[in-house]
């Protein structure tokens, strides 16, 4: 049943296959070395399953999207207190690399910016540049469930060239916000944001604070719910640079965005997603990238501000009215995780029946795509030569029998009936 979702999945990446606009970031000289066309989509489910679509092996470099997990590990290891006595948390309305701190405070406007993200590395504790940048290393590597590893080419190009980094440094020492030698936090900062990740990695990243600090692959505790709350905060209001506004009203996900070409976007409780095309538009946003997102949020109905009326389990209860003939009851609002889950679950006990009897009367709403979801898992039952049977009185699912190629049964017991009756023939 994954290959249903995966279908979904790659039908909306297709979409935007042909858009190219947007230009490599040149001002890393090694970041214009890239291959333009890479594209990829992952998803993360909150129980860690993935879903990959085109180029998600791919690796490319963390940069921006490294400062809210930075920025969490300050959290976490130092307290929200001593974290806000150096960095705000208001949106700067200004690009990334503006010099600049907050007028009133001096201290730099949030940690998404690159003054904030580079006093945020000042804030873990460690007793040298090497010590704090295997703190971030771990914390990462915890996140995304795998060892991460530096890109060295375009760390050291990075290094070469970041003066404009290195005047924002020396301006937040000379602020009283850098208590450190701004180079060796420089260098750390350079390290960080050249970190190899594919898509998976960033949805698994993802999923670790959508899980509110578990990493639901490994299911290690990476970090505590007030902090994911806090940085996913940060990431709403001033995740995707200055066109944070726009972001939230199209899309609606805590996110974050690097001028690798990636984005991260967190759906909290539900969803992981990492996106990777690194033709960036002026912002330094990836073109691809927002629109596939867009796309996303709009068809899966991802938006966290959707109201939902009701976010129950979607699975009510699962049992076997005779031998071998399974029941799954479903209930509440469904949406597209909702809908997944169920698809994945049926997927995983498939072998274990004869018959699968999916029964919706208890939905009480339901959205297009759990809809195609779920009168897909009775047919790719059939299609696989098993039976599947759809008991959904009030036609929530199948609007439209010549539609879908679907029956639908008006009882539980009609359509153990009518299994048994498929079984002996
Ligand atoms: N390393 C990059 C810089 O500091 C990150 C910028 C970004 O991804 O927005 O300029």
């Amino acid at each position: 049943m994954a290959q249903l979702v995966r279908r979904y999945l790659d039908r909306i990446l297709d979409e935007h296959r042909q858009v190219t606009d947007g230009a490599l970031a040149c001002y890393i000289p090694e970041l214009a070395r890239v291959d333009p066309h890479g594209f990829a989509l992952s998803l993360s489910s909150a129980d860690g399953f993935i879903y990959e679509c085109g180029d998600a092996g791919v690796e490319f470099t963390i940069q921006s999207i490294s400062k809210p997990f930075t920025y969490a590990l300050a959290l976490d290891q130092i307290g929200q207190n001593a974290v806000d006595a150096k960095i705000g948390v208001e949106p700067s309305g200004e690009a990334f690399n503006e010099i600049s701190v907050d007028e009133a405070t001096k201290k730099p406007k949030n940690p998404m910016i690159n003054a904030g993200a580079i006093a945020a590395v000042s804030l873990i504790p460690a007793s040298t540049p090497d010590e704090r940048f295997a703190m971030i290393a771990e914390f990462y590597s915890a996140c995304a469930g795998r060892r991460l590893e530096l890109d060295r080419d375009v760390y050291s190009s990075e290094k070469a060239t970041g003066s404009r980094n290195r005047a924002i440094a020396y301006m937040l020492q000379s602020f009283g916000v850098l208590d450190d030698d701004p180079d060796d936090v420089l260098d750390v900062y350079f390290r960080q944001c050249s970190f190899n990740v594919t898509s998976t990695d960033l949805a698994r990243m993802a999923a670790t604070l959508a899980r509110g600090g578990v990493n639901p692959l490994t299911g290690r505790r990476v970090t505590n719910a007030a902090v994911v709350k806090r940085t996913l905060s940060v990431m709403v209001t001033c995740g995707m640079y200055d066109a944070a506004g726009d972001w939230v009203s199209a899309v609606g996900m805590p996110a974050k965005s690097g001028v690798g070409g990636g984005i991260v976007a967190v759906l909290p409780g539900q969803l992981g997603i990492g996106v990777y095309s690194p033709l960036l538009d002026a912002k330094g946003n990836s073109v691809r990238g927002v629109r596939l997102c867009r796309s996303l949020s709009e068809q899966l109905g991802l938006h966290f501000l959707t109201v939902a009326r009701d976010s129950r389990a979607t699975l009510r209860a699962v049992y076997e009215p005779r031998d071998g003939i399974r029941v799954y009851e479903t209930h509440g609002d469904l949406l597209f995780s909702g809908a997944e889950q169920v698809a994945r679950t049926v997927e995983r006990e498939r072998a274990d029946f004869a018959a699968v009897i999916l029964d919706v009367s208890r939905v009480d709403d339901i959205d297009d795509t759990a809809r195609e979801l779920l009168s897909g898992i009775s047919a790719a039952l059939r299609a696989e030569g098993r039976a599947g049977y759809l008991v959904d009185p009030a036609g929530i699912v199948i609007r439209n029998e010549l539609e879908y190629e679907t029956v639908r049964y008006a009882t539980v017991d009609d359509a153990v009936a009518a299994a048994e009756r498929d079984l002996r023939a």
